[in-house]
């Protein structure tokens, strides 16, 4: 995947309108914090590509200027972006250690220091320099500290954008330094109907598969193997009469989508056994019809132990163990 400026989604140009706005009225960084942060990316990238080209004036970039090219090589010398090993690879930036076997997850405090030069030296080309921190929930707690200064007084020619999906992760002692412009998120239909138009071949499928998240959608669509994955997951969870076969490799999903799967197939039970239509996985549904027959009280229970476990998704945990956990505990409604 590249940074490009295309794949751009229409229920994200308010946020770019917001973003350009706020961008202009004040110098505190901004957190561009929703459910789809991919979409939001997009929406940064975009922002940035306004900015910094040398033809126009914050309206669209004229994609063909000195400062144009440089931004879509990813060669710009006045943007930095402060993200983990693992999100600069899957995008192709420079900046990741050669030879590396497991690419970092987090942002670490070193990264951060490394760019201090950058935070405090002035532009070469334009007045602007812009660091897009992203995701934000990569952060821990002495990387946050470490940007803290920064944050609280930037120079006058930075300007920081923070793009991630929950708030929550972040310390209060950051959110306070910054403006915030949060995305609503948008309708199933809306996000099919832009899918759809993207070349997706069963939209429906493949949004819930990627968590009604459109931009991971889009990913997903192009990664088979692991779309695959998560199908044979969802299968194995929705049939009344599981082939375990279908568990080989799930694990390779990770602790927090086999978590979030797991809890939204669970509370399309609850909604049919109310004798309501799934929500999240609809076009299964034909297959979902025996779970009418369970017993309510033990989907329930089911869905607060995986939500009570999914808190700790975060946490390393042990992939295998926790898939156990949960086809155990999925057993036990069948009895
Ligand atoms: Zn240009």
């Amino acid at each position: 995947m590249r940074i490009n400026q295309q794949e751009f989604a229409p229920w994200l140009l308010t946020v770019l309108e917001q973003l350009t706005q706020q961008a202009q009225y004040k110098n505190n960084p901004i957190i561009l914090a929703g459910h789809d942060d991919k979409g939001l990316l997009q929406v940064a990238i975009q922002f940035l590509a306004n900015s910094l080209c040398e033809q126009s004036n914050l309206s669209p970039a004229c994609g063909h200027c000195e400062a144009c090219h440089l931004f879509k090589s990813n060669n710009h010398p006045d943007v930095y972006y402060l993200w983990p090993q693992k999100e600069l690879h899957e995008y192709e930036l420079h900046g990741v250690p050669k030879g590396i076997k497991k690419y970092s997850e987090s942002i670490l405090i070193d990264e951060v220091r490394q760019c201090q030069d950058f935070f405090y030296t002035a532009s070469s080309r334009l007045q602007k320099r812009y660091v897009l921190i992203y995701p934000f929930d990569a952060l821990n707690t002495s990387s946050a500290n470490a940007l803290l200064k920064t944050l609280e007084e930037p120079p006058d020619h930075l300007c920081i954008l923070l793009i991630g999906q929950a708030l929550d992760h972040l310390p209060a002692t950051v959110i306070s330094r910054c403006q915030i412009v949060s995305a609503a998120i948008p309708s199933f239909l809306e996000q099919i109907t832009w899918l759809r138009q993207q070349g997706a071949a069963e939209p429906e499928q493949l949004l819930s598969l990627a968590l009604l998240n459109a931009y991971d959608a889009l990913q997903l669509q192009h990664s088979s193997a692991l779309l695959n994955l998560r199908r044979k997951w969802v299968q194995w969870l929705i049939s009344e009469d599981p082939d375990d076969r279908l568990l080989a490799s799930v694990d390779e999903l990770g602790i927090s989508v086999l978590y979030q799967l797991a809890m939204r197939v669970c509370y399309d039970f609850q909604l049919l056994i109310e004798g309501m239509l799934p929500t999240q996985f609809l076009s299964w549904i034909d297959d979902m019809q025996w779970v009418k027959r369970l017993p309510r009280d033990r989907v329930n229970t089911l869905f607060s132990v995986l939500q009570q476990e999914n808190r700790f998704a975060h946490h390393p945990l042990n992939v295998k163990l926790s898939l156990d956990f949960i086809t155990e505990n999925w057993h036990l409604i069948k009895q």
